[in-house]
């Protein structure tokens, strides 16, 4: 399986309350919690987070299909909110979009837009299912580490911290393979693969350093 961003979003928080920092592929942000949940509202709060989500994704895929259809809307802004109640046990959530364009449209490109917007990629991961893993790296353990080479990477690989998440046999099977000895095929891939599959590591087991080169 192909992870959907090449970079995974990163964040963490200090003692501060509740200041998170968080770092995407081309920049950073400061994220809190509001005042009334003991934060000082720096910036975007999670559920603001998942509501940006679900608009900026709306409305990408909106400006995309008006696009094709060479339809004249020049503006399309969304407003987002959410609510929850409980239901056996069961938390249940509400999404709800409101849309509106910059000109008239017509009823049935009204019922089209409608469609597409329920359609676009977050939407459906949101009625889809969703399978949550976490792992858990702690950086004070000293580990035994192993080797392997070829031309010129190094992989290391820290069996005690590797949790066995199967990220690196599902996503680079020519390389990363349980059943084989050693379970490492240097050769099995393209050094960048290798790296990026090594970066892709949820724990820090592996890691990958360029082999030194000599004059001849
Ligand atoms: S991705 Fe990392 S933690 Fe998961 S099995 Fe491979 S080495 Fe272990």
């Amino acid at each position: 399986m192909k992870y959907k961003l090449e970079k995974p979003v990163e964040a963490s928080i200090g003692l501060q309350k509740y200041t998170m920092e968080v770092h995407w592929r081309n920049g950073k942000f400061t994220a809190d919690e509001p005042i009334i949940s003991g934060g000082k509202d720096l910036g975007p709060d999670p559920f603001t987070l998942l509501l940006s989500s679900l608009g900026t994704c709306t409305l990408a895929t909106l400006r995309m299909y008006i696009d094709r259809k060479e339809w004249a809307i020049p503006e399309i802004s969304i407003k987002t909110n959410l609510f929850q109640y409980k239901k056996d046990d069961k938390t249940i959530t509400t999404f709800d979009r409101d849309l509106r364009f910059s000109s008239g449209i017509t009823d049935e490109q009204m019922e089209k837009l409608v469609e597409i917007a329920n359609n676009c990629p977050i939407s459906k991961l949101l009625k889809g299912e969703v399978v949550e893993r976490t792992f858990i790296f702690n950086e004070d353990q000293t580990v035994k580490k192993m080797f392997y080479r070829n031309n010129s990477l190094t992989v290391i690989w820290k069996p005690a911290i590797c949790k066995h998440s199967g990220r690196c046999v599902t996503g680079l099977p020519g390389v990363f393979n349980l059943q084989e000895k050693p379970w490492i095929n240097m050769e099995g891939a393209e050094p960048d693969q290798i790296k990026a599959q090594v970066d892709a590591c949820p724990t820090g087991a592996l890691t990958w350093e360029s082999n030194p080169t000599y004059p001849s």
